[in-house]
């Protein structure tokens, strides 16, 4: 249905991806939006060259997935009351379609001049999943059990770990301890993803982003203390948490990527860079295993037999490191370059290639405007936007409605320091408010680019 549809009516499948907090439903919501306001894209050339005649919303094609709240996001980002909408939690969908005069002569008289874009929104944790598809709960346990035994994951995991010790694969299975396992197991996998720690790679993603099934039995499993090769009499807890994690591979895991990711063609991965940053090498360490995890991803989106089916595969995708605005617009370049070398890495693991890649750094929605302090006489790049109420800058804690200028920090000099890790807390962030905005649409960094990049080949 995918291919005959695609003939018919051209269309962009744009997946929008990143772990919980890395910016992916500001992006989608200022992304729809500064398409249907036409805003000035400069960078975006069937815009800038007046193609673009009429963007609009219409009917998702796909019944099955929830629709993306773009005007409840809106009206969340708007007005005195402002704030920054819910994130992602689930899947979500939405359509819009472009109507544009084509390039060419024969084009202009015979093509169609329209182009559907289904924007599908999903947590970045359900692509970390991918290893799981190859992997036996023995192997799972033994790779996720020694993980946590090392660097800064041994201090969180300490009570799940408390509880493991009482457990054994040849005990007689028992509902409730598996329970109790599963719960402390996601307790420490929330811990390693927490602010301070910002871990990324930490499937099952359905632990961390449970969407549709929170509570699900499905989810009830953890890991024990195994070999990779040990086998389990039936009956036993070792049965039971296999049991269970086959069916979370067979029912979760293998239904997403075949029904949903493999029907993709173009992607964009969010990053936050700039907290793995801050949080250290181990941060950065592990956000270059998940960056090598989702590229791995990538590979099987650009090879399965689903794209030989649908005639489809992913052959576009754009790393973004997200809220750029957060540090003054001298460093923008240098945070595209740490994450450049960051995906550069990440290919040559998975070894990557067929698809054209390209990473930027952006901010979907500018909060923050460049300032200059004068201090005992020397100049500071800042930036200045208003503090999220609560928020505490050198001991004054703001309000929530008054203006203050900060200095972000400075990234180091070359891309290969910074994925040292920043000395400690390096950057100061600050959460500010979504701007209030006078016209009709939001101020942004490079999500001109992001677009063209994404799409603008789509409008020949
Ligand atoms: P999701 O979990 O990937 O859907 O993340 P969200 O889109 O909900 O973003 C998480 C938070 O990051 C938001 O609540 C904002 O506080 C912040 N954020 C996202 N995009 C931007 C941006 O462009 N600029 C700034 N200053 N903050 C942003």
């Amino acid at each position: 249905m995918d291919f005959t549809a695609g003939i018919t009516e051209p269309t962009v499948r744009l997946g929008v991806t990143g772990l919980s907090r890395s910016g992916k439903t500001v992006f989608i919501t200022a992304l729809v939006h500064a398409l249907l306001k036409q805003s000035r894209l400069p960078v975006f050339e069937a815009q800038a060259e007046g193609r673009v005649r009429r963007i609009y919303l219409e009917p998702q094609p796909n019944d099955d997935l929830p629709r993306f709240a773009y005007e409840q996001n809106l009206a969340k980002l708007m007005g005195d009351n402002r704030h920054w909408p819910d994130s992602t939690r689930q899947i979500s969908q939405l359509r819009l379609t472009l109507e544009y005069v084509p390039e060419s002569f024969v084009a202009r008289n015979f093509g169609s001049g329209r182009l559907h874009i289904d924007i599908v929104d999903y947590p970045g944790e359900w692509l970390l999943d991918l290893p799981l598809l190859s992997q036996t709960y023995q192997q799972w346990s033994a790779a996720t059990l020694a993980g946590s035994r090392s660097g800064p994951r041994t201090a969180l995991a300490k009570i799940w770990h408390d509880h493991l010790a009482i457990l054994s694969a040849e005990m007689p299975a028992e509902e409730l301890s598996a329970m109790k396992a599963a719960e402390l197991f996601s307790t420490y996998l929330r811990a390693c993803r927490s602010q301070q720690t910002a871990l990324s790679s930490l499937p099952p993603g359905r632990f961390l982003m449970p969407g549709d099934l929170e509570g699900s039995p499905l989810l009830a499993f953890a890991p024990l203390d195994v070999t990779p090769n040990q086998e389990f009499n039936s009956g036993s807890m070792g049965a039971l948490m296999e049991r269970r994690y086959n069916s979370y591979v067979a029912h979760v895991v293998k239904p997403f990527f075949y029904g949903h990711f493999a029907r993709l063609n173009r992607q964009i991965v969010l990053v936050d860079v700039m907290s793995a940053l801050n949080a250290g090498e181990a941060a950065v360490n592990d956000l270059r295993m998940a960056l090598a995890d989702v590229m791995g991803a990538f590979r099987m989106g650009a090879n399965t037999l689903t794209t030989h089916l649908f005639g489809r595969r992913i052959d576009k995708v754009l790393f973004a490191a997200t809220k750029a605005d957060l540090l003054n617009q001298n460093d923008h370049d240098k945070l595209e370059a740490i994450l450049r070398l960051l995906v550069q890495e990440a290919s040559a693991k998975a070894e990557f290639s067929g698809a054209k890649v390209d990473a930027l750094a952006l901010s979907a929605i500018r909060a923050t405007r460049e300032a200059t302090v004068t201090q005992k006489g020397q100049e500071f790049s800042c930036i200045a936007g208003i503090p999220e109420a609560g928020e505490v800058i050198s001991g004054q804690t703001f309000d929530g409605e008054k203006e203050a200028a900060i200095f972000p920090g400075d990234l180091p000099l070359t891309p290969a320091l910074a994925l040292k890790g920043l000395q400690q807390s390096a950057l100061h962030f600050v959460k500010f408010r979504p701007p209030l905005i006078s016209g009709e649409t939001f101020p942004h960094i490079r999500l001109d680019r992001a677009i063209e990049f994404l799409i603008g080949d789509s409008l020949p």
